[in-house]
């Protein structure tokens, strides 16, 4: 049986960080990869949004990994030439009582430790983008938007020149904890590693279940919450983010732009028991008038159905926003498995941040 130092399970950009995070400092490693490239999954069915880390509980992993993965972010695209815009957001109120609740907002981020966080009178926040209605506004300039395929490729190519190597068409199938590590199955071939890191996304849950030694009462019960976008084709009608006050399970429908400057809104918020990314037309009724809230503009018939993406969420409908979770032997007490759960927004942020907790947690 073939042995290899470190295996990370799923090459979305929290298993590409990590595993370059791993290679840098001195591991062997291993990605093996169900689809047929990198970054097939959740990792390219987003927003794309460079988090500020505004709306996330003081002190919880999401806030600190997302205010300092953010920080690396922008310093990684600037070194390994990865297209990224630092173009703003504006969090918008359309009614007093919306208002009232961006005072909280601001005082949470400044919490989290992002800077420059400024409210923002109607009339000025017309004066930023012309096509918005609102009664006031938040302004975080830190926000912005990457090129994620871009970004997943410089961390393999980082990876990679450390000596890592990607393996794809390898579902890992199951494995076993053993004396010195677990030993897996994947694509008919049987492997021994001394740690295995689990970045298997929305399945993750199901492979650590297929981990016979871990326990199955520290597995969360998987939730999936599907996201749906739909574009604005022709010219963007503003140049920042534009996002509501937040809703129960997500950031609301909001409009991002993309690099090349064309504009889509969503993700809106589904929950779903089967995976599936087909974008409903009818859900774009319920844009329309969220849409209108913010911008009055919009026209009848003006929204084509985009794509979407699917939240793992370990929490079901209505209950708490979770944490990413990042369970380790001091955790779990299986040493050598790292298991990485409910890893959603703001994990593309994030990931070069977390994948160093992955490093400190084998
Ligand atoms: C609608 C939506 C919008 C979002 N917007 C943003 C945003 O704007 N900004 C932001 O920071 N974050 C955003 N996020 C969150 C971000 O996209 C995720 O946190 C991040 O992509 C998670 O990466 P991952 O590597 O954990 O998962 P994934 O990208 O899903 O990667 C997991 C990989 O594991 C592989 N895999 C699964 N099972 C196996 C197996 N058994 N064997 C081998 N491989 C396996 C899969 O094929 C996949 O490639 C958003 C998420 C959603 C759903």
């Amino acid at each position: 049986m073939e042995f290899i130092d470190c295996v990370v399970v799923g090459a979305g950009v929290v298993g590409i960080a990590a595993a370059r995070a791993l290679a840098k400092a001195g591991r062997e490693v291993l990605v093996l990869e169900a689809a047929e490239a990198i970054g097939t999954v959740t990792s390219s069915r987003n927003s794309e949004v460079i988090h500020a880390g505004i709306y996330y509980p003081k002190d919880s992993l999401m806030a600190r990994l997302c205010v300092e993965g953010r920080r690396r972010l922008y310093a990684f695209c600037a070194e390994h030439g990865v297209q990224a815009r630092r173009c703003g957001k504006l969090i918008v109120a359309t009614d007093d009582a919306e208002a009232e609740r961006l005072a909280g907002i601001k005082a949470r981020a400044e919490a989290n430790g992002v800077e420059d966080m400024r409210m923002l009178t109607a009339r000025d926040a017309r004066a930023m983008e012309p096509a918005l209605a609102c009664t006031a506004a938040l302004h975080s300039p830190h926000t912005g938007i990457v090129d994620s395929h871009g970004y997943m490729l410089a961390l393999q190519g980082e990876a990679e020149a450390d000596g890592a190597t990607f393996v794809f068409h390898s579902p890992v199938e199951r494995g076993r904890v053993t004396e010195d590590g677990v030993v897996i199955e994947a694509a008919g071939e049987t492997l021994a590693c001394r740690t295995l890191v689990n970045a298997a996304g929305l399945y993750a849950p199901a492979v650590a279940r297929g981990i016979v030694g871990m326990p199955s009462q520290m597995v969360p019960k998987e939730y999936w919450a599907k996201g749906n976008y739909f574009s604005l084709p022709g010219r963007a009608p503003f140049s920042r983010l534009i996002y509501p006050v937040p809703v129960p399970g997500g950031l609301g429908v909001h409009l991002t732009i993309d690099l090349g400057g064309q504009a889509r809104f969503g993700p809106d918020v589904e929950w779903v028991d089967e995976i599936n990314y087909d974008v409903d037309p009818a859900r774009a009724d319920s844009f329309y008038a969220a849409i209108r809230r913010y911008w009055p503009g919009l026209r009848d018939g003006a929204l084509q159905p985009g794509y979407a993406g699917v939240r793992p969420k370990i929490v079901p409908r209505g209950a708490p926003a979770q944490d990413f979770v990042i369970q380790g032997p001091a955790v779990h007490g299986v040493p050598g498995l790292v298991n990485l759960f409910g890893i959603e927004s703001p994990g593309l942020t994030a990931a070069i941040a977390l994948a160093d907790l992955v490093v400190a947690a084998c």
